[in-house]
């Protein structure tokens, strides 16, 4: 019986304890969330530079082989239309040539026709043979999950710019693990899954959007959580919106081509 009655204190003494961590964890997430609020919402007069982030520099590594469509997968380019694409005033302006399409500068984005939520994409791209430019300027372009989400593409061999603005960065939001970018003319490829970020009917944030992403089969994000979409000044911030949203490619005013590009909707997955 005595035996007993201590283990029962013991037991009661430890579900205290675990009650009080909790709320010391509670109070200071609610502090953490009270400083993000305080933070300026991305205004015009923002450096853009105050957002870069140079080190650490990722390693470079060989990348591997590409590879193609599952059967369950939607096909949004096979290599000779753009009819699963819009422009931004009517059909896509970017050129189709050699079962690939290639950016035609300040023609504007390239947008799906169909919209999407949780999904595996594989897409592949070619920064232009000819290097022209540096840093940021050379080979930009960029795949925006939902619109919103930009995972970079830009030719990042032996090409230095801000670590989180690389190839493979979440743009402002994730330095790659790795830099696994082929060198200019070589084809490349991304395979992401992206969890859409989920609202309650209030509008409130009730999970945010998570990413992993592989760049050449080389894993270079894993599973991270996004601070918000996409922001070139200033810090992302969540604002409610529809469950899907069409995929978009971004013009930088770069040729940059694409070709062999496939999503899988995610349904029935568990994240978390
Ligand atoms: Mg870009």
């Amino acid at each position: 019986m005595k035996k007993f009655l201590i283990t029962a204190c013991s037991l009661l003494l430890l579900s205290g304890f675990a009650v009080i961590v909790t709320a010391c964890q509670s109070s200071s997430q609610e502090e953490a969330d009270l400083s993000l609020e305080e933070v300026d919402p991305s205004p015009e007069e923002v450096d853009p530079s105050l957002t870069e982030v140079w080190d650490p520099v990722p390693a470079e590594v060989d990348p591997g082989d590409a590879g193609t469509a599952p059967s369950d997968a939607i096909v949004l380019f096979d290599g000779t239309d753009l009819s699963e694409w819009t422009g931004n005033d009517g059909p896509p302006a970017w050129e189709v040539k050699d079962g690939a399409f290639t950016v035609v500068p300040e023609t504007g984005t390239l947008t799906t026709i169909r919209a999407f939520g949780d999904v595996q994409l594989h897409l592949e791209w070619r920064s232009p043979t000819e290097i022209v430019g540096e840093g940021q300027g050379r080979g930009n372009s960029g795949v925006y999950l939902m619109g919103l989400y930009e995972v970079q593409i830009l030719d990042s061999y032996d090409n230095r710019t801000y670590s989180n603005g690389q190839a493979g960065s979440i743009y402002k939001q994730f330095i790659p693990e790795v830099n696994a970018t082929r060198p200019p003319g070589e084809w490349q490829s991304y395979d992401i899954i992206f969890m859409a970020p989920r609202f309650d009917t209030n509008g409130s944030l009730e999970r945010p959007a998570t990413m992993t992403v592989l760049h050449n089969g080389v894993l270079i994000q894993n599973h991270v959580t996004l601070r918000g979409p996409t922001e070139y000044r200033g810090e992302p911030e969540y604002e409610a919106h529809a469950a899907k949203l069409p995929l978009t490619l971004q013009d930088h005013t770069n040729p940059v081509s694409f070709r062999n590009i496939w999503v899988r909707e995610l349904q029935n997955y568990q994240s978390y």
